[in-house]
């Protein structure tokens, strides 16, 4: 591919604060960028030269958006797959492509693929009804982590079962979606590995994060990681198979749970810019961001070394109306414009220097 001129319009599907920092990081690269999701007045739209209101898979939309862009990219993993088809069938390029996209939308399909490319993973078992439930639950002792395959974000779409608890109220709580129950995992701590690869298979990786979390909701990351680097190695190496296996372009995370040996087990991976990695801008030569542009447009990647030890922190809801006065000169916040503050809502992140 040959590298994508300044000037080009690059598009996004996906309207929230991952495609506002995009946006941003596209503009200041040399590029234009327009947005297609379903919200008025988004966080992207407000930094965007154009954005188009409509539902992923209006055909009309999606016309319009492939006539406006060179390239188009999305922040948002729940795109149906169906739009990047209907995209492609329109000529346009579409990074990452389907194959990262169906994969990383179902739990199932994710950790087979895992396991396949030789990563390991949680034991589950499939759920698509209270029977399957029952005879899992008994497998795992009555406690267990039952999952929609899809949809799921910030701990929506998920229940945890302990020994005793009712079986068809949990199933019926996830609608009668197709599950999994995952079995509970030990973990001694979560990393995550936030990788970029072009096209012809360049890759650079940011340091593991260390993750933590709250009501299922990232709450911090920070690096340097406190696991040994036999572990960071392996968490890196074990990106990179995965990012090369599903011939991923653009940013991506995996997250791991570490166990006290040592052993990691993927959770999840996101084929996008992620949470995890929003300490990249203030505490790396490139940032994730940019990295993801400089990745799709088919550019020289970044430097990615990190130029100082430091724990991101999300704000949520009104978390935000106290940073300000809680911050110290080397804490930098970023605020990601949503007008509507609610509990629990992700409103901006603070990056402190250690
Ligand atoms: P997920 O949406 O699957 O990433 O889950 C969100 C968070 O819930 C994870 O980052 C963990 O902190 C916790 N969690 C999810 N699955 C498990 C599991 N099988 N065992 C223990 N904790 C889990």
């Amino acid at each position: 591919m040959k590298p994508l001129p300044v000037g080009s319009v690059i598009g996004i599907l996906g309207d929230g604060q991952l495609g506002r920092m995009l946006a941003s990081a596209a503009e200041r690269l040399g590029f234009d960028v327009v947005v297609l999701g379903p919200n008025d007045d988004s966080p992207a739209s407000r930094v965007a030269a154009h954005t188009i209101v409509a539902e992923y898979t209006d055909r009309d939309a999606l016309a319009e958006l492939s006539v406006r862009c060179d390239l188009i990219t999305l922040e948002f993993e729940n795109v149906p797959v169906e739009a990047l088809q209907i995209l492609e069938d329109m000529g346009a390029t579409v990074y990452p492509g389907q194959k990262s996209l169906q994969i990383c939308q179902d739990r199932h399909l994710e950790k087979s693929f895992a396991r396949e490319n030789g990563v390991a993973t949680a034991d589950y078992w499939m759920v698509d009804r209270v029977s399957d439930l029952e005879t899992a639950l008994s497998e795992l002792k009555g406690k267990g982590i039952l999952k929609t395959r899809r949809d799921g974000y910030d701990g929506h779409g998920q229940r945890r079962l302990q020994t005793g608890d009712d079986a068809v109220s949990a199933y019926d709580g996830l609608d009668g979606a197709p599950c999994i129950l995952e079995a509970m995992v030990p973990f001694a701590g979560e990393v995550s590995v936030v990788i970029a690869r072009r096209a012809d298979g360049m890759m650079t990786c940011f340091d593991p994060a260390d993750n933590t979390h709250k009501h299922g909701i990232l709450h911090t990351s920070r690096v340097p990681s406190k696991f040994p680097d036999s572990v960071q190695t392996a968490a890196i190496a074990a990106a990179e198979s995965l990012a090369g296996a599903l011939g991923h372009v653009g940013v991506m995370a995996c997250e791991f749970f570490v166990l006290e040996d040592g052993t990691l087990l993927l959770n999840e991976m996101a084929p996008r810019v992620h949470n995890s990695g929003h300490w990249t801008p203030e505490a790396c030569l490139t940032g994730q961001f940019e990295q993801h542009i400089r990745a799709i447009a088919g550019w020289p990647l970044g430097d990615v070394s990190r130029v100082m030890d430091a724990e991101m922190e999300n704000l949520l809801g009104d978390d935000v109306l106290k940073a300000f006065g809680d911050a110290g000169p080397e804490d930098m916040i970023t605020l990601y414009g949503k007008r509507d503050m609610r509990p629990g809502r992700k409103m901006g992140h603070i990056v402190r220097k250690l």
